[in-house]
């Protein structure tokens, strides 16, 4: 046996649950998370010294979140947890984290990948305007700081975080202009008897849209977004209803975002093959049910291995651990793996049917006027990315970046990548999955000069 300690990327539901089934094997898995605390986006802690309680933090799930803090604070001792530590690249066996100004390399053998999502963005007309926030950067606000980013605020695009984050910012008592959802109500209809399935998930849904309704916020289906207004700040929401009237809303900011794209530059570091996944209509890296991939001793957990929610992240993130620990000759348990793969398989069955309620809206990407700033790092237009990558004959996203520098700034194009994925297969007239995606590039996220 091979006792070198397991290095997991993520404490979030599936980092933290996959090192506390690795801790009850006897490994001190390393953890390593950019963020100051663990916990991840849905259950993500509040910074040290403030005591807001769970209950008015995490409303539904205050218990959950309450029982995987304690677990993991419970492993104090048993795991090297290391925090604020950012996983920039990933190579020869080595991760190169930053952590207090400097960069380290950890070696590793094997590795559980669980870092995550993000916002999937689709930009429109105005989008960059001071005071327009995706809609996980508006739940970090209130979640994280205790701000909200507006007094009058309007919540626009797609799927259950759309209405979680309405309702948790009237719920914190801030003014909610509008919650416009782009899915039309009809898909909503169509997918009923699969989101029954969800049992008490679907029921906190309705929950949400009828307390937004009692609080007499408008919420509405079918929309489009046209543009947002104003000079030095957003003053207004400019969008088409579902009977394709223009109307105006005034706010002073925004919170949108069309569903989650999973974080897997790391993966596409560690050289994991990705193929396209129909029903998130997004490249995913290859892995199976246990969360092992291609690459040997390189496993996936949560939603960094595509969009499942919380409860599977924690499944797939003892799964994972449970693939690990057979991998280097530990008995497991049969029964209990059983048990992880049935209940992840039926999640997946729910998550078909959440996709068919909230479909991606690719139209607004395909249709995106020229003058809409697609790439905001390197301030490329629309149009400037068709007419470069139309000149030059690129029929392939990464020959068009390199033509129009569109995903070549900050942000690597985890922001402007899926859409300009989409911008581009429209211009050519061929399904995303043709057009290919931008290749993972260290440093995966932001990092100082000094440092690469
Ligand atoms: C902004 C945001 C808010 C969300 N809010 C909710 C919500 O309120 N309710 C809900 O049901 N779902 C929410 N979701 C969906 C939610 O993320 C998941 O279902 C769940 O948290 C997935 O768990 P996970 O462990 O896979 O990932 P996460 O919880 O995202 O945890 C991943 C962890 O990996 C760390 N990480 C990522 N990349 C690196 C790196 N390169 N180096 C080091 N560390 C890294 C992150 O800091 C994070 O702590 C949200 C998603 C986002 C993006």
């Amino acid at each position: 046996m091979d006792d070198r300690p397991p290095v997991i990327i993520g404490a979030g539901p599936a980092g933290s649950r996959a090192a506390a089934t690795l801790a009850a094997a006897g490994l001190a898995p390393i953890v390593l998370d950019e963020a100051p605390r663990s916990g991840g986006q849905i259950y993500r802690r509040a910074p040290a010294g403030f005591t807001r309680p769970y209950r008015a933090l995490y409303g539904f799930e205050a218990a959950k979140a309450r029982r995987l803090h304690d677990a993991f604070d419970r492993l104090a001792g048993k795991i090297d947890y290391r925090p604020d530590t950012l996983v920039w690249d990933l190579r020869q066996g080595a991760l190169h984290c930053l952590s207090g100004g400097q960069s380290r390399a950890v070696p590793y053998r094997d590795l559980i990948l669980a870092p995550g999502a993000r916002d999937r963005i689709i930009p429109f007309p105005g989008w960059t305007l001071p005071g327009i926030y995706a809609l996980g950067g508006a739940q970090i606000a209130l979640k994280y700081q205790g701000c909200a980013i507006g007094t009058r605020i309007v919540f626009m695009g797609t799927g259950p975080l759309l209405y979680l984050v309405a309702y948790q910012y009237a719920k914190a008592g801030a003014m909610v202009a509008a919650v416009l959802d782009t899915a039309p109500f009809a898909a909503k209809r169509r997918a009923l008897p699969g989101l029954l399935r969800g049992g008490a998930i679907f029921a906190k849904g309705l929950w949400y849209v009828a307390a937004l309704r009692a609080r007499g916020i408008m919420v509405a289906n079918g929309v489009r977004p046209v543009a947002a207004e104003g000079d030095a700040a957003v003053s207004a929401l400019l969008y088409r209803d579902a009977a394709g009237r223009e109307r105006r809303l005034s706010c002073d900011a925004i919170a949108f975002g069309f569903g989650l794209n999973s974080e897997t530059q790391l993966a596409d570091l560690a050289e994991i093959p990705f193929i396209f996944d129909p029903v998130q209509q997004q490249f995913l890296p290859e892995r199976d049910i246990g969360g092992r991939t291609p690459v040997r001793s390189v496993y996936l957990a949560g939603d960094g291995s595509g969009i499942a929610g919380a409860d599977a992240a924690e499944l797939s993130g003892e799964r994972a651990a449970l693939a690990l620990l057979e991998d280097r000759g530990h008995d497991v348990a049969r029964p209990r793996i059983a048990t992880l793969e049935r209940k992840l398989r039926d999640i997946a069955g729910f998550r078909v049917a959440l996709e068919t309620a909230f479909p991606f809206p690719a139209d607004i990407a395909a249709g995106m006027s020229d003058e809409t700033i697609l790439c905001r790092c390197e301030a490329v237009t629309a149009g400037e990315f068709r007419r470069a990558a139309g000149a030059l004959k690129a029929g392939e996203i990464n020959r068009a970046k390199a033509f129009s520098r569109c995903g070549m700034g900050r942000c690597q194009g985890r922001v402007c990548g899926p859409a300009a994925a989409i911008v581009l297969a429209a211009a050519l007239n061929l399904p995303p999955e043709r057009i290919g995606r931008l290749r993972g590039q260290p440093p995966v996220k932001p990092i100082p000069m000094a440092v690469a």
